[in-house]
């Protein structure tokens, strides 16, 4: 059986994620310029207040670092791994001005640990003299909505369809950006404020949204897009995946993904973190030559540049500004090559298939044993809240409509299933703001 690799670029990427020492922390923290007004605080979408836990590390209180971190984002350690502070908090950072950004997730991490490994207190469930609600789905926006209900003194039971809480992050998101550990600890706080998470439960008839509807007080839909694009072009073929279930597999059976992988050509189309995150999982499986076929060019690709760059480390061959138009031969009913074409976008800065056009000859083949298919995703179930919206059998608020947002009366949404899909940092602190909404909605009358 071949082997997997785990490339040295993997190695180092997930060394750079270890918790800095006790002397790199304070080292860090000391750079710190103590902005008054703390911009890097306000840069933050779930409300971490990094401005205070840097000030507390650099002032020796590692413990109390760690206790805001806890206090203000359940999910800390998740987001600690896969924020894009270069969007958030160290966009805002003063120090960037006198020389580089202060590394916000870097003493995040750290804090975490320290607190971890030196006894900080688990949270304390508080005693429960509100309303029922209902959360469905374990994913960051349902879990921090959860987190804030129950710390509101509300009972909380959330509904999970997976076999254990964290959503996107604990199963689309590679091991090597975030240990599963990692997220197993933030989930595992909600149980210390008296969460139940019922694990296993999908919410998908007419008849489960009813009697949900009809034994809690309040309900919070936060399921997510959680059914993957499809291309009628591969329909039937053995040898595509859609990215969820290549990341899954990679996480959950990878020594025999990794033997069916290895030596092998993979084709993957499409150009967000997601695709991104497949084309490493495919090289980190051991694949041959992994192809990145995307319509945007390099410099307007959705990833985040940290992703970008490991791409780039990792030897995937970006096939930038172009598209697959067909499947060029078959072999015992998997596609072994695909046909494909530069664009060019009709109406610069738009970047949708339905604004490119073929450039005339620059058709190309490209071999390949597995094609992954990251060109978006959608919600699937949430239409069976009757009071959400059913155009185009999604659920999206509507454009520019303000959020935390409420279908009507009890019925709540939250999360991706409303915003179309952001980064866990942004699903937090929406689920913060929602779980307010909830509360002031039972603290005026409802039973
Ligand atoms: S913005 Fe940067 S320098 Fe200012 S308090 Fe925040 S981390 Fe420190």
């Amino acid at each position: 059986m071949k082997k997997s690799i785990e490339p040295t670029a993997i190695c180092e990427f997930s060394a750079m994620r270890r918790p800095m020492t006790l002397q790199e922390a304070i080292c860090e923290a000391e750079r710190c310029l103590l902005c008054e007004d703390a911009p890097c605080s306000k840069g933050c979408p779930a409300g971490t207040d990094p401005g205070r836990f840097i000030r507390q590390i650099k002032f020796r209180n590692f413990k109390g670092a760690a206790r805001t971190i806890r206090n203000n984002n359940i999910l800390g350690s998740t987001c600690a791994h896969v924020c894009p502070t270069d969007k958030t908090c160290a966009r805002a950072c003063s120090a960037k001005g006198l020389t580089t950004p202060i590394d916000i997730a870097g003493l995040q991490r750290f804090a975490i640990a320290y607190g971890r490994e030196n006894g900080l207190k688990p949270l304390e469930a508080p005693s429960v003299d509100g309303q029922a609600v209902a959360v469905i789905g374990a994913g960051p926006a349902g879990l921090a909505c959860a987190a804030e209900l129950a710390r509101q003194g509300h009972k909380v039971t959330v509904f999970e369809k997976d076999p254990v809480p964290g959503g996107v992050p604990r199963w689309n998101i590679p091991d090597f950006r975030l240990p599963v550990e990692e997220v197993a600890a933030d989930c595992a706080q909600l149980a210390d404020l008296g969460v139940e998470i019922r694990c296993g439960f999908t919410v998908d008839t007419p008849e489960k949204v009813n009697e949900i509807m009809d034994k809690f007080t309040a309900v919070v839909v936060a399921t997510g897009l959680n059914e993957a694009f499809a291309l009628p072009l591969f329909d039937g073929a053995p040898n595509v995946f859609d990215y969820i279930a290549w990341l899954r597999r990679a996480k959950t059976d990878r020594e025999r993904f990794a033997s069916d992988v290895a030596g092998k050509r993979v084709a993957i189309i499409g150009g967000g973190s997601v695709a991104m995150d497949a084309a490493v999982t495919a090289r980190a499986l051991g694949a041959a030559r992994v192809t990145l076929v995307s319509l945007e060019h390099l410099g307007e690709l959705p990833a985040d540049l940290e992703e970008i760059e490991l791409g780039h480390l990792m030897d995937v061959v970006f096939r930038d500004g172009a598209m697959i138009t067909g499947v060029e031969k078959y072999e015992g009913g998997h596609i072994v090559a695909l046909t494909g074409t530069e664009i060019e976008w009709i109406e610069p800065g738009k970047f949708v298939p339905a604004n490119a056009r073929p450039v005339l000859h620059t058709q190309f083949s490209l071999a390949t044993d597995f094609v992954v298919l990251a060109i978006g995703t959608r919600p699937v179930f949430a239409h069976l809240f009757s009071a959400l919206p059913t155009w185009d059998k999604k659920c999206f608020a509507p454009a520019g409509e303000d959020r935390p947002w409420s279908a009507a009366g009890k019925l709540f949404a939250v999360g991706d299933v409303v915003n179309r899909g952001t980064m866990a940092v942004q699903a937090v602190g929406e689920g913060k703001k929602t779980a307010q909404a909830v509360h002031a909605f039972i603290a005026g009358g409802a039973k």
